[in-house]
């Protein structure tokens, strides 16, 4: 469905044209009562209803829409990514297209984003929105983070940051960004990192940039590209089992993130796991479960490090850099550079 809204007359031609994307989320979602904020259905609402609660976008940019999928972010799959990606793409590629805005649920927008920081060929702006609050709710969030994210997608500072995710006033870097609280709305956060920038009353404030490898300098080139090599993540804890590992290898995965403790340390059971892995060909990399921090080479561990990518970023990077190469080296460059 594609759905267009255009400013005044007049005013058009000055305004940037930026695309929304919708695909679910409580963004979309709507509740029986307006106190609900729990039990809800996300990916409730078409994307023709979240543009006709901001009206006020009209004054920010030329608006049209388009539904790629409507779904809570726990079913998003890597299909619907490469499908997304792919669609971006061919919009940024177009002249008359300033940017993309993304409608995406809270739960995996630590994966997404990063998939299309990876993966996009662009530097025109591409924001991610969503929400913690249901449509439906008393103080939403959505409307205010939907003209949040249209405003950043449309500010002339925006090009060449990689891709953003804009919740709550705040401008994360796909990189680094991640859900930190089941609940809040202050929710997505990056302990080490902090924020690309701020939306204070009319004005967007960016104050970093990102160091890492991006978009139109990344070498990873989804055209063509139909599926992508499964990689699992599997879970370090007291007591963790080595048949985790004897399970992903039997389903044939190609590469492992291991979420590890501390700094990406491994059990006695995960080590062997891991290297029967390992020699079974499957790439593993270690990354950390704490939520933030280093997890930096070690030649007595066996597998690559994650650097500061978390465990559910780790994923996304590897199945990209599987869908490359084998080479061990290069992989762990990826993780250190990107
Ligand atoms: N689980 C749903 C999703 O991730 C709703 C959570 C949310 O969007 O905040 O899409």
């Amino acid at each position: 469905m594609v759905v267009c809204f255009s400013a005044l007359a007049g005013a058009a031609e000055k305004l940037p044209h930026i695309v929304i994307l919708a695909t679910g989320g409580t963004i979309a979602g709507s509740a029986a009562a307006n106190t609900q904020t729990t039990g809800y259905k996300a990916g409730a609402l078409g994307i023709d209803t979240l543009i006709n609660a901001v009206p006020e976008l009209k004054t920010l940019a030329t608006i049209s829409g388009e539904q790629v999928a409507n779904i809570g972010s726990e079913n998003m799959t890597s299909d619907v990514l490469l499908t997304l990606s792919h669609r971006v793409n061919a919009l940024l590629a177009r002249d008359d297209v300033d940017g993309v805005v993304i409608t995406h649920g809270t739960d995996t927008l630590d994966e997404s984003p990063y998939f299309l920081q990876l993966t996009v060929k662009s530097d025109k702006p591409v924001v991610f929105v969503a929400a913690m609050r249901p449509a439906t709710a008393i103080s939403a969030d959505g409307p205010m983070n939907l003209y949040g994210g249209v405003k950043v997608a449309a500010d002339k500072n925006a090009r060449g940051r990689g891709v953003m995710v804009v919740l709550n006033d705040r401008i994360g870097s796909a990189r680094f960004i991640s859900k930190t609280n089941a609940s809040t709305l202050d929710t997505f956060k990056a302990p080490e990192e902090g924020y690309l920038g701020t939306i204070v009353g009319d004005r967007v404030y960016f104050n970093n940039r990102l160091d890492k490898i991006h978009t139109t300098r990344s070498v990873f080139d989804i055209t063509g590209v139909k599926t992508l090599p499964r990689v699992d993540i599997i879970y370090g804890y007291q007591d963790d089992p080595e048949y985790m590992y004897d399970a992903a290898i039997a389903h044939d995965v190609k590469g492992i993130v291991y979420a590890g403790m501390g700094a990406g340390s491994v059990s006695k059971r995960s080590d062997a796991g891991i290297r029967k892995a390992l020699n079974q060909g499957i790439v593993v990399v270690r990354s950390t479960r704490t939520g933030s921090g280093v997890v930096p080479p070690d030649a007595s561990q066996p597998g690559l490090v994650s650097d500061s990518l978390n465990p559910a970023k780790s994923r996304i990077l590897l199945m990209l850099a599987l869908s490359k190469t084998h080479n061990a080296d290069v992989i762990q460059d990826y993780f250190h550079s990107y």
